[in-house]
C-alpha cells in the first residue's frame, strides 16, 4: 500500500494535518501540500491590519519555511480535481493520490451582493483589511454600517468583534459622538451557539450604542446613494460600509462535483466525502461544525489519524468531536471566549467566558503556538 497523500489548501486544515502525517510517520508517509498562495495568514489578523495594530509583513508566515520530513510544500493553482480517480490538475502540472484531502477553504462570492465592492469594503480578505487600513483613520462624521451578506460565514463572532474595535478606533480619536455604527447579522442573535455570549455582545453594542439589526442580510449595495439594501427591502443609507461577502465553496471544488448546497458533504465522524480515499476538512465542508480554524484544525487531526493508520499502521482514528474554543475581542485589549462542543454530545453546546487578562493570554498563545509547530523547522 502506497502513502502518497496530495493536501489541497495550506490553511488551517491543510498545515495541521501535513504536520500531524509528517511527525507521527517520521517523514514516512509522502505528504504534497499545495497551496495557491505564499504565505498563511490567521483569520483574526486581519481585523488586526484593517484597524492598523499590526503590518501585513509582520502577520504572513511564508510556506517557504515550512522544513517537515516527508513534506513538500507547491505553490500551485488547483484547475481541477477529478475525485474519482483522485488526480488534481494545478497550473503547473498534475498530481496522482492515494489518498486526496480537500481543504481549500471557504471563497467569497462577491457577484453575489452586486455594489459591494464598488460602494463599500470587505474586511474578510487580507487585501480588504489592508485597504480599510487606510480608510478607516480618514472616516470620523456619518453612519458606518457593518453587514454580513449570508450565511454561513467564516468565525461567526468576527463582524461583532469588528463593531465593537470600531467604536473603540472612534472613540479614541474623539469622534465617535460625531458617528453612528449600526450592525446587520442575518442570525438571530450575535453568536448562536452561546446564548451568554450574545447578551455579553448586545449588552456591549447597547453601552456604546450600536445598533444591532439581527436576522437580516444585505443583499446589495447602491453605490450611487450610498445605501445597503437588506432582505427585508428597507434601506440603510451609509458613509462607511464594512462588509462580510457571501461565502462558498471554491469554484474548482464546484465544477469537481463534490458539493451539496455550496459545500462538500462528509460524514461528520471521519470526514469522507462519498468518494472512496477522498476527504474534506474545515470551511470547505459541511461537517456539522462553524466555520473557523479551530474546528479545520480538529477535523484535519482525525484525518491524519485515519492516513497514519491506513499508510502507517497508525492507531485507528478517533472520531471529530466538533470541539474547540473562539475568542471574541470585546476592545480595548479586552479578550473572552466560547467553548464550543458541537458533535460530542447529544445537543451543541457553546459555553462562555468573559473576557480577562488570562483569555489574552490564551488567545496569544493559540496563535504562537501554530506558527511554531507548523512554521518552525524541525
Ligand atoms: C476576520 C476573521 C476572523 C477570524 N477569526 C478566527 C478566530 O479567532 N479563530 C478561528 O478559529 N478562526 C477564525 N477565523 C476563521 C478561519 O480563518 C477559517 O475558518 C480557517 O482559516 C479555515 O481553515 P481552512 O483550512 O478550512 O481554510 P483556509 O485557512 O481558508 O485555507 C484554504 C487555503 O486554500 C488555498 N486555496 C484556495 N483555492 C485554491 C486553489 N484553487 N488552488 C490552490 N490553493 C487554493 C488558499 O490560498 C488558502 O490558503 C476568522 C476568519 C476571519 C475572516
Amino acid at each position: 500500500m502506497s502513502g502518497r497523500v496530495v493536501v489541497l489548501g495550506a490553511g488551517f486544515g491543510g498545515l495541521e494535518l501535513s504536520t500531524m502525517l509528517s511527525e507521527r510517520s517520521g517523514g514516512e508517509i509522502e505528504v504534497t501540500l499545495i497551496d495557491k498562495g505564499d504565505a498563511f495568514v490567521f483569520g483574526f489578523s486581519k481585523l488586526d491590519l484593517m484597524f492598523g495594530n499590526e503590518t501585513a509583513d509582520a502577520v504572513r508566515m511564508p510556506y517557504a519555511e515550512i522544513a517537515k520530513p516527508g513534506v513538500r510544500v507547491l505553490r500551485e493553482t488547483v484547475t481541477a480535481i477529478d475525485p474519482e480517480t483522485r488526480q488534481v490538475t494545478t497550473d503547473a502540472g498534475t498530481h496522482e493520490a492515494d489518498a486526496l484531502v480537500v481543504a481549500l477553504g471557504a471563497d467569497y462570492d462577491f457577484d453575489a451582493t452586486p455594489g459591494l465592492l464598488e460602494g463599500g469594503n470587505e474586511f474578510y480578505s487580507v487585501a480588504g483589511a489592508e485597504r480599510l487600513a487606510e480608510v478607516i483613520p480618514t472616516f470620523s462624521q456619518g453612519h458606518a454600517v457593518i453587514g454580513v451578506a449570508g450565511a454561513p460565514f467564516k468565525c461567526p463572532p468576527a463582524p461583532s468583534e469588528c463593531a465593537l474595535l470600531l467604536d473603540e478606533e472612534l472613540r479614541s480619536r474623539g469622534v465617535r459622538d460625531a458617528c453612528r455604527i449600526s450592525f446587520v447579522i442575518p442570525l438571530p442573535t450575535p453568536v448562536p451557539p452561546s446564548p451568554e455570549a450574545s447578551a455579553a455582545l448586545e449588552g456591549e453594542f447597547a453601552e456604546r450604542g450600536i445598533e444591532l439589526i439581527a436576522g437580516r442580510r444585505v443583499n446589495a449595495l447602491d453605490p450611487e446613494r450610498s445605501v445597503a439594501l437588506l432582505d427585508d427591502g428597507s434601506e440603510l443609507p451609509f458613509d462607511l460600509f464594512l462588509g462580510v461577502p457571501k461565502h462558498r465553496a471554491a469554484e474548482v471544488v464546484i465544477a469537481g462535483g463534490m458539493t451539496e448546497d455550496g459545500y462538500v458533504p462528509v460524514d461528520p465522524a471521519t470526514l469522507e466525502t462519498r468518494f472512496p480515499g477522498v476527504y474534506a476538512v474545515g470551511d470547505v465542508a459541511t461537517a456539522g461544525v462553524p466555520k473557523a480554524g479551530v474546528f479545520a484544525e480538529g477535523a484535519a487531526r482525525v484525518v491524519a489519524q485515519a492516513l497514519l493508520a491506513k499508510f502507517a499502521g497508525g492507531e485507528a482514528p478517533g472520531r471529530h468531536l466538533g470541539q474547540g474554543t473562539c475568542y471574541i475581542e470585546f476592545g480595548s485589549g479586552r479578550v473572552g471566549s466560547v467553548d464550543i462542543d458541537f458533535l460530542s454530545g447529544p445537543s451543541r453546546t457553546g459555553s462562555f467566558n468573559a473576557p480577562s487578562a488570562e483569555r489574552v493570554a490564551e488567545k496569544e498563545r493559540f496563535g504562537s503556538s501554530r506558527r511554531a509547530r507548523w512554521f518552525a523547522s524541525e
